[in-house]
């Protein structure tokens, strides 16, 4: 059996050597994970919760050993690590707790042609559901897809990536502690073609998260067996702020959002659009605050290194086309990757066709453009193929809702940063390249399940509408009662 190694990327020292899963291991999960759906279905809501629960717990418990662990296989700071895990165990909770209310059974109305029927609908499991993660938030973000799943009341056979496969071991141990009974979470290990072997294994649905390109070929392997996908893609994101907001904290807030866990963030800001009045005073803040954001391998260290080994080289490249195309760094600049590690850079006057405006960097580079007015922020910040994640900063609230709903992203957070990731009852996902599919709150239970539409007849009509027996005259009686409650204007 062929192996691979998880490697700390500060120090190179070997983590942990998981198996390579082939075909076969998949399809065996996957048959395995069949049968406790059933019983998992089987427990109801208020069996799943109990465990979920004790999950949550298991995880509580361990936050401190599972933060370091992440800390060991990913290179970023505990406290960062902390974070996430607590992040996490609030959506663990949210899903537990709400998936009764949301997917429970319920009448709706059946209206004038289905007068005599009862109608309802329920969100049943869809069996199992293949989730397939990033290393970049290895527990936030596909226990986003996984709490959810597992409260619809769906099996889940979980593939991390190669670079935090330590991390999803770790997270899959603490479920089988506190749901002992029925492997209704499981691990697969391995590289791309693991993965690849999940999206084809019959899984009921596949939850991706990681970049736009491994997206486009994932959903080109459920296309094979017309397994449904949900696409947690890259982004791009772009913060705006208007000359009346609060300058010095929207900086703290966007070099928070650019260079925090080395700008490894799908909903990490990679450009600010800035109104020309505050223009100066928000960069000379950014300047000020990189000083104090130092890169490197000790606990005191703000950020650690780039997680994956070849990600330096595409921030270096992103770097040299920002100042190819005409751009200026003001903090950093080439000099700042050395890899692991990637000091924060800030690149100003960076043409917006610039690859360096246009691709998703994941590292720790921000652009910032001067612009004239709001208007030209949003269309600027528009303009790209993804739509994943928004910051809109003014001190007028009207103002910034009546901006945020001109972006063109799913998520948008006002004078915060990155916020709506922390309120578990938000969906979350994104539009364009950035994917499709919600994770998160009500809607993120609902796409891990299938409506159920019931419309049961109550007593039979006079006038059988479905039915060879039924006469013109009939379907005249009814135009004319049809015409009655619809034929006003109001
Ligand atoms: P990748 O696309 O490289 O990998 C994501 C996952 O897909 C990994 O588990 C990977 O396995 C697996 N994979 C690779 N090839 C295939 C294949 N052919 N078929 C099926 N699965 C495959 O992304 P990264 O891990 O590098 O994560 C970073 C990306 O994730 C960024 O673009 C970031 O924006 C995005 N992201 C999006 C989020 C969102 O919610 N929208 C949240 C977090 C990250 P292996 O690692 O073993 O190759």
């Amino acid at each position: 059996m062929s192996t691979f190694d998880s490697l700390n990327p500060a120090t190179g020292a070997v983590v942990a050597t998981f198996p390579v899963d082939d075909d076969g291991a998949v399809a065996a999960a996957v048959d395995r994970a069949r049968e406790a759906a059933a019983w998992w279905d089987g427990l109801g809501f208020d069996g799943r919760l109990r465990r979920l629960l004790a999950f949550k717990h298991a995880v509580v418990a361990g936050l401190d050993e599972l933060a370091r662990l992440m800390r060991e296989e990913t290179g970023k700071p505990v406290d960062d690590s902390r974070l996430e895990v607590m992040a996490a165990v609030e959506h663990i909770d949210w899903a537990a707790r709400n998936a009764q209310r949301v997917l429970r059974k319920r009448s709706v109305r059946p209206g004038v042609l289905g007068a005599n029927l009862a109608a309802s609908v329920e969100y049943q499991p869809l069996g199992v559901v293949g989730v397939i993660g990033p290393w970049n938030y290895p527990v936030f973000t596909p226990m986003g897809s996984i709490a959810y799943a597992l409260a619809a009341g769906n099996a889940v056979v979980f593939k991390p990536s190669e670079y935090s496969t330590a991390v999803g071991s770790w997270l899959v141990e603490a479920f089988h502690r506190a749901v002992p009974e029925l492997p209704v979470l499981q691990l697969v290990t391995g590289l791309g073609a693991t993965g690849s072997a999940l999206c084809r294994s019959g899984v009921s649905k596949l939850a991706f998260t990681g970049s736009t390109a491994t997206g486009k070929k994932v959903m080109a392997a459920c296309a094979e067996t017309l397994t449904p996908v949900v696409i947690e893609a890259g982004g791009k994101d772009a913060a705006i702020i208007a000359a009346d907001a609060d300058v010095r904290a929207a900086a703290q807030d966007v070099a928070f959002g650019a260079w925090g866990n080395a700008g490894q963030t799908c909903i990490g800001m990679e450009r600010a659009y800035v109104e020309a009045p505050v223009y100066d005073e928000f960069v000379a803040e950014l300047r000020r605050i990189a000083g104090t954001v130092t890169a490197g391998p000790g606990d005191a260290d703000r950020i650690g290194p780039l997680t994956m080994p070849s990600q330096p080289s595409t921030v270096l490249r992103h770097i040299q086309a920002a100042l190819a195309d005409g751009g200026r760094a003001v903090a950093g600049g080439e000099e700042s990757v050395a890899p692991p590690f990637v000091k924060p850079v800030i690149l100003l006057d960076v043409p917006e066709d610039s690859e360096a405006v246009r691709e998703e960097t994941f590292g720790p580079t921000l652009t910032v453009t001067r612009v004239g007015s709001v208007a030209e922020a949003v269309e600027k910040s528009n303009a790209g193929v993804y739509g994943l994640g928004s910051a809109v900063y003014s001190r007028d609230l009207g103002k910034a809702g009546a901006i945020a709903r001109r972006v063109r992203a799913g998520m948008t957070s006002i004078n915060s940063v990155m916020s709506f990731a922390l309120v578990p009852a938000l969906p979350f996902g994104g539009t364009g390249d950035s994917g499709f599919g919600r994770i998160h709150g009500a809607d993120g239970l609902r796409e891990f399940a299938r409506p159920h539409s019931v419309a049961r007849q109550r007593f039979p009509l006079p006038v059988p509408v479905l039915s060879f027996r039924r006469e013109a005259w009939q379907v005249r009686l009814m135009g004319r009662l049809v015409t009655l409650v619809h034929g006003r204007r109001r």
